[in-house]
């Protein structure tokens, strides 16, 4: 059998016409990207949706917190000015408490503007008698009153009225409205109030630290998820990787990166699948079924990389070709089934001491066996005497017949850095022929 005949039987990548060709490449979305898209847009939705809420609750406490505090103020210029001694009554726009004007007590108003930063005023019945709130010329906004007939009526019912929605000379206030009292009977009104613009610079830096909280968090958890979205997706790449390697069948050797087992989950589960799959395909397209050694197609890839490595590293191998002698005999004799198990036995001893040496076995043709080597000329025929020796000596056990011994036949060719595989192939077989010739069981190199 030559060389050439092979080679045209079976092609290098390893198809006979009429097999299916592997899938075609496409251009896919990348999985890296589709998670950060999918990850990116709804954390930025829900970024926005927290920092919305989280303003929201904020500016409600802080209002809630705003109103006790003028509340709180309220209270207390209402009872400053219940304890002047007196009846409070109205002469000449000026509201007088016994026999004294009230306007004395101003300074002590602005005092409370300055400590608490808060507009204050007082109401004499609806009408606002002394402020410490300007007009945009800036005099005082004296005589205005309260449009809102339900604060004024609730206050004069003793409660405390709080309003957010309250617009003193267009600008909109927080305001808090609590009794005056004169002789135990609610007379008017004390008004503390803070500016919306006041209210939010107050609480600026509390916005500030919400939505930069906001924006750290939806900026880590965008990073995390990326990073473990980044570690599945190089170990799924892995797996492809090993897969196509398998399905183009550039070799069978290909070996699966170790980091995708280092996580218990699902993708080492398929990792693992693909590894036993792979075993499976290895040893179906790779194998002789019957001798259980690499068949024709793969021994060609096993000598491949054998010229590769001595290529690569200016070192030699050597291919010898095994026929076994009278192989026919044993088939007419005692049947197919025999010669069968005469192929096995053969086979294990020769993988045995192939593999003893880092060499290969390979079932060539029939009874016809292809070995490889690392290793030169007269260390192989070393190899090969005790091949012989042994196969020589093995006795197999046809039924109801004496126990039958075998010999073989060994073709060698070295290669030594020059030549194509095909020739050296051809060489050994020359070898053999010529063994055979010689009177077979024997070695020629
Ligand atoms: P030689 O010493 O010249 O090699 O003689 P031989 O009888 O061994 O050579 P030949 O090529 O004439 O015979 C090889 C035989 O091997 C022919 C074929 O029937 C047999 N054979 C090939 N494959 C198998 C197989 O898978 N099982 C069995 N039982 N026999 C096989
Ligand atoms: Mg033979
Ligand atoms: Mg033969």
């Amino acid at each position: 059998m030559t060389e050439n005949n092979e080679t045209n039987s079976v092609p290098e990548n390893g198809q006979t016409a009429g097999e299916s060709t592997p899938p075609k490449k496409k251009r896919r979305k990348s999985l890296k990207f589709q998670i950060a898209a999918n990850t990116l847009i709804p954390i930025l939705l829900m970024g926005v949706l927290f920092l919305l809420i989280g303003m929201y609750s904020i500016r409600k406490i802080a209002v809630t917190e705003m109103f006790t505090n003028l509340e709180g103020n309220a209270r207390y210029i209402s009872t400053h000015f219940s304890n002047l001694k007196g009846t409070f009554y109205m002469d000449g726009g000026e509201l007088f408490c016994g026999d004294r004007s009230t306007r004395e007590e101003y300074p002590f108003l602005e005092e409370m503007k300055e400590t608490y930063g808060i507009e204050i005023s007082i109401f004499y019945g609806n009408n606002r008698v002394m402020t410490t709130l300007t007009d945009s010329d800036g005099s005082p906004l004296l005589g205005t009153m309260l449009a809102d007939s339900r604060i004024v009526s609730g206050v004069f019912k003793e409660n405390t009225v709080s309003t957010e929605k309250n617009n003193i000379n267009r600008q909109r206030y927080l305001c808090v409205y609590v009794p005056l009292h004169s002789n135990s009977q609610v007379v008017g009104m004390v008004g503390c109030a803070i500016s919306m613009k006041n209210f939010y610079r107050a609480n600026q830096a509390l916005f500030i630290q919400i939505a930069v909280l906001t924006a750290i968090t939806a900026v880590v958890t965008f990073i995390l998820i990326t990073l473990l979205s980044n570690q599945m997706v190089r170990r799924l790449t892995y797996i492809r990787d090993y897969m196509e390697e398998l399905v183009t069948s550039k070799t069978t050797e290909q070996e699966m990166n170790p980091s995708v087992f280092r996580r218990n989950d699902e993708i080492a589960e398929l990792g693992e699948h693909s590894i036993a799959a792979g075993a499976s395909i290895k040893s179906l397209i790779g194998t002789d079924p019957l001798t259980g050694l690499y068949n024709r197609r793969f021994g060609r890839q096993k000598i491949k990389n054998l010229r590769e490595k001595a290529h690569d590293e200016f070192s030699v191998f050597t291919i010898v070709i095994g026929d076994l002698d009278h192989f026919k005999k044993v088939n007419d004799e005692y049947g197919h089934d025999m010669g069968d198990t005469v192929l096995s036995g053969v086979s294990a001893i020769l993988k045995k001491h192939a593999e003893m040496h880092d060499g290969f076995a390979v079932r060539w043709g029939g009874e016809e066996f292809l070995l490889g080597f690392e290793t030169a000329r007269e260390e192989t025929c070393d190899i090969l005497k005790e091949i012989s020796k042994e196969i020589k000596r093995t006795p197999f056990y046809p039924k109801n017949h004496a126990p039958i011994h075998l010999s073989m036949t060994f073709g060698v060719a070295t290669y030594n850095g020059q030549g194509k595989i095909d020739d050296i192939i051809n060489a050994a077989d020359a070898n053999l022929y010529k063994g055979k010739n010689q009177g077979r069981d024997c070695i020629v190199s």
